[in-house]
């Protein structure tokens, strides 16, 4: 039995909020909001507890897991080596959506950093996971509450259902504000390198703290088996429907898809375009606007996915994005589900 906790972020009830932390304080699963997407937590020192977040997920056990705090003094407890970029770090976007990648201390087990001398750290914004972080007390793993491979949940609602009896507790709040995973930046070593692009941008980080590299095997496809975060060589992000990146200049792009929707309905196949606002009226199909900014697009993407095999779309079709700023973070998750599949217009 999963117990239920329906929370509203203005208005935290904490009787709920206790009862939750109780179930991660007995060793047990607790799946939370977060600003970037619904994590999946479990005491991150306890190994017995951490080999359950794997089991729910269905998630490879190389595939280390995001110990997320509410106190930066609990990075200690955790890490060591922590040099003067990984302070500036913490400083300036903590509470936010950046993981951090530092030396770990033996306290932390090897199931949870995956079999790594690294651990991953991040303390998130969002007030209902601050208040449960604080009840525990406890530095608490957790990895996107999906069944590993399918797109992250960023919705109570779709995280009960894909969810629901996997785990011992399920938190609903709002919706994740920020829709993409966070930001990981390895800070291990002089230069620090992202693993994975999020909502704080190469730009921002090189504000503070300067020259940022990119893991290139980031870049293609073919290079993911050597991604420095071992989540990033798996399939990921992929809902039932197959999903396509359509590439080029706006009205070629809409001429492509109207030519490809015909040819799919001849076959029986049903089709839906994700776009942006101002150009869903270009496609004689149906078509999930995605929004109007790139911000918009991030925070929808996922839920669009999924909503795209609720309603049991065959194909999906998704506009382009530029690969700069968050840009870089939206076509890193689309290229994934797409399985790099794109149509040249
Ligand atoms: P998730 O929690 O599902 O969003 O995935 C966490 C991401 O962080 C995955 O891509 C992991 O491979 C990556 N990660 C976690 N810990 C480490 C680490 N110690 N070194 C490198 N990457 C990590
Ligand atoms: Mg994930």
């Amino acid at each position: 039995m999963t117990l239920i906790s329906k929370i509203d972020e203005n208005n935290i009830n904490k009787e709920e909020i206790k009862k939750q932390a109780e179930i991660l304080r007995e060793g047990k699963t607790v799946i939370f909001p977060t600003e970037t997407v619904y994590g999946l937590g479990a005491n991150a020192l306890d190994e017995e507890a951490v080999s359950k977040i794997y089991k729910a997920k269905g998630r490879p056990s190389d595939n280390p897991l995001i110990v997320h705090i509410y106190d930066k003094k609990q990075v200690n407890q955790l890490a060591e080596n922590i040099n003067e970029k990984a302070e500036i770090i913490m400083d300036k976007f903590w509470p936010g959506p950046i993981t951090i990648i530092l030396n770990k201390k033996d306290i932390v087990p090897m199931r949870t950093s995956g079999g790594l001398d690294t651990v991953a750290i991040r303390m998130p914004s969002n007030p209902v996971a601050k208040a449960l972080l604080e009840e525990v007390k406890l530095p608490i793993a957790a990895p996107s509450a999906n069944i590993s491979g399918r797109p992250s949940p960023t919705k109570g609602i779709h995280v009960y259902h894909e969810m629901n009896n996997r785990v011992d507790g399920i938190i609903i709040g709002g919706d994740c504000t920020f829709g993409l995973e966070s930001t990981v930046l390895d800070l291990t070593n002089d230069v620090p390198m992202i693993l994975r692009p999020g909502s704080i941008t190469k730009e921002d980080l090189e504000n503070v703290i300067g020259h940022v590299n990119m893991d290139p095997a980031l870049e293609k496809k073919e290079d993911n088996i050597k991604a420095k975060a071992p989540g990033m060589k798996y399939k990921h992000y992929s809902p039932n429907a197959e999903v396509f990146i359509v590439s080029g200049k706006t009205d070629d792009v809409a001429n492509k898809i109207n030519e490809l929707v015909d040819n799919n309905s001849k076959e029986g196949l049903k089709t839906v375009v994700m776009c942006l606002e101002d150009n869903k009226n270009k496609y004689n199909c149906d078509t999930i606007v995605l929004g109007e900014s790139l911000e918009e697009v991030a925070m929808n993407l996922f839920s669009s996915l999924i909503s795209a095999d609720e309603k049991e779309y065959d194909i999906v079709y998704s506009e382009e994005f530029p690969n700069k700023g968050i840009g870089r973070a939206i076509m890193n998750r689309l290229l994934k589900s797409a399985g790099y599949k794109i149509i040249k217009a």
